[in-house]
């Protein structure tokens, strides 16, 4: 018999943010979207520059298109922490590449939804751009930086594939 071990239910874990390096903080839910606020998980106080521990000064938000739940478009809106260093005076923002790329607007695990979606599952860009709740030309660049970007650092992208007479 099977005995499944219940885990208490957790939206960091379930939305996968915690591969992300994010937490979840709060939850907006409207008939048509979903905002889950974040945080970052890792402190990043130490200076680029001279290296001393810097001061948390202000935080600031930044939106990116999550995979979607239950077909709502799903928005993370992360609080980053700056941080401004008392020696050299220089700032800067709390880490979050785990979570995105620097600039981007689709999280990781958003685009990681739409590349599985349109390999696996077919699904249009429409569709696509439609789940993560962004434009369709976002979308279709987004898309295609991830694929060519899986493919190209991949070297061991031909393992395996054998060439059948
Ligand atoms: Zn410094």
């Amino acid at each position: 018999m099977l005995h499944p071990t219940f885990a208490t239910p957790d939206l960091t874990t379930f939305c996968r943010l915690d591969e992300l390096g994010l937490v979840a903080v709060g939850q907006l839910i409207e008939p048509d979207r979903a905002t889950i606020e974040c945080r970052v998980v890792e402190d990043d106080p130490w200076c680029r520059k001279c290296g001393v521990e810097g001061v948390p000064r202000d935080t600031v938000t930044r939106r990116l298109a999550h995979e979607p739940f239950g077909h709502r478009p799903t928005t993370l809106l992360v609080r980053v922490r700056r941080y401004r260093c008392g020696h050299c005076r220089r700032t800067w923002r709390q880490d979050m590449t785990r979570a995105a790329a620097p600039r981007a607007k689709i999280s990781r695990g958003g685009l990681e939804w739409a590349l599985r979606g349109i390999v696996i599952d077919h699904l249009t860009v429409t569709r696509v751009a439609a789940g993560l709740g962004v434009s369709w030309s976002a979308a279709n660049a987004a898309v295609l930086a991830e694929g060519k970007r899986r493919l190209i650092d991949d070297p061991a992208r031909f393992d395996g594939v054998g060439l059948t007479p």
